[in-house]
């Protein structure tokens, strides 16, 4: 068994869903589950649809009836016969979403935010399966809720994998092609859950692990993993093959091509994880596998919008482990993530992204205890096998505020000069 998975971009409009028989095309007679995220950016649409049902922030009915056309608008692309038994189905699923905002929210917000946000996934899912179908490759539409259970932590839930793994048995000896929800999961109770945003890498490497596959493909629309992010870098190259280990360690400080979460079940098992272009299947792409070998190039991640908060104790005593649990306390708390820290006896230095729901809380919290000085607007490299050369090209015309070593990644918080 493999697992692709195609992300929104990959079916974002009829093209692009008629891109993904060219590619399933070339695998015949395989055995795929393959995940499918919501269609282009439908789950955004979704959040705006929920938001606008359950806080009454703007009109419901027509956020829905944008969805509704978008989803026809692609189904009148793909199908020349009108009268396919998908049209009816569609309507009946939005029918059912209809009913379900004209209804009084039951519910807390997360619990409601999933029953509606998961719906972007069942659609495009019955899009592409009956689409598949009419193009002769035979699939069946598979209901992801019946196999990957999660607790019933709405938007963020923790796969149950005992469960899981024996809801997958019989998938996991079937043969041909499977089309299936990312991102979304089954409870004990009738709701559903979601894995929160982006989470569709996710599900697909929950089921290769459950699964036993052979591999994971993320199809994607750049041509694997590069070491830098084009959108702050000219010239970026291409890596080949990835250890996990470094996979980790890269999704860690904040490369965004590979979800933080996806990569240990696929360690524990061996898996080989590819990342492939969906706009050019022929090519290579990059592996992430076992590799023991570190990357040959370094590798260079960018987070902007940072702040630097600085915290001593008020009465210039010094920083120790009572103060340090505190403060680690607090950031917990107010769920601010720490992105690099540092200390010295009297202070102790904190980058986080620069979060307006957030940070004024904390900061107020910390001040009533703490002298806290922050610096916002910066910027924070991590170059993971770096060298000097590689530090002094990124911090041309930049000031380093911070600087964080350890033998194989550096961290810098800089600001423009
Ligand atoms: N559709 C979900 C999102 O946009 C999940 C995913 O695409 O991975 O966040
Ligand atoms: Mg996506």
């Amino acid at each position: 068994m493999k697992v692709f998975k195609f992300g929104g971009a990959s079916v974002k409009d009829a093209n692009a869903v008629k891109n993904v028989a060219t590619i399933l095309n070339r695998f015949p007679n395989e055995n795929i589950i393959v995940v499918i995220s919501a269609m282009g950016k439908i789950t955004n649409a979704l959040e705006q649809l929920t938001d606008a049902y359950f806080f009454k922030k703007g009109d419901a009915t027509s956020v829905l009836s944008e969805i509704k056309n978008y989803h026809f608008d692609i189904l009148n692309q793909l199908f020349e016969n009108k009268n396919h038994p998908i049209y009816d189905e569609l309507n009946n699923t939005f029918v059912e979403l209809e009913w379900a905002i004209e209804d009084e929210p039951t519910h807390e917000y997360n619990h409601e935010y999933d029953q509606i946000v998961s719906m972007g996934e069942i659609i495009s899912t019955k899009i592409v399966s009956a689409y598949l179908n009419e193009k002769n490759i035979k699939n069946e539409w598979l209901d992801v809720r019946g196999i990957i259970q999660t607790d019933n932590t709405y938007r963020e839930g923790r796969v149950d994998w005992q469960l899981t793994q024996q809801l997958s048995s019989k998938l996991s000896q079937s043969k041909g092609v499977f089309i299936t929800q990312g991102f979304i999961e089954g409870t004990s109770e009738i709701s559903l859950t979601t894995l929160g945003r982006e989470g569709s890498d996710y599900t697909a490497d929950i089921l290769a692990f459950t699964c036993n596959a052979e591999s994971v493909t993320i199809w994607k629309d750049v041509t694997g993993v590069l070491n830098a992010d084009p959108k702050w870098f000219d010239e970026t190259k291409k890596l080949e093959q990835i250890s996990y280990q470094d996979a980790i360690e890269l999704a860690y400080y904040g490369a965004t091509v590979i979800h933080p979460k996806t990569i240990k079940p696929l360690q524990n098992k061996k898996i080989p994880l590819y990342v492939k272009s969906f706009i050019h299947p022929e090519e290579k792409g990059t592996v992430i596998n076992e590799l023991q070998s570190p990357l040959p190039i370094p590798c260079f991640i960018f987070k902007v919008n940072q702040v630097l908060i600085s915290i001593s104790p008020k009465d210039f005593s010094f920083i120790i482990e009572e103060n340090l649990s505190d403060i680690f306390n607090l950031f917990a708390e107010k769920q601010v993530k720490v992105n690099v820290m540092q200390n010295s006896a009297i202070s102790f230095s904190i980058s986080v992204d620069n979060d307006e729901r957030k940070l004024p809380d904390l900061i107020q919290t910390l001040q009533k205890q703490y002298r806290v000085l922050y610096n916002d607007n910066l910027e924070l490299i991590t170059i993971r096998y770096y060298d000097q050369a590689t530090i002094e090209r990124v911090t041309i015309d930049k000031k380093v505020l911070l600087e964080v070593k350890s033998r194989n990644t550096v961290q810098l918080v800089v600001k423009n000069a």
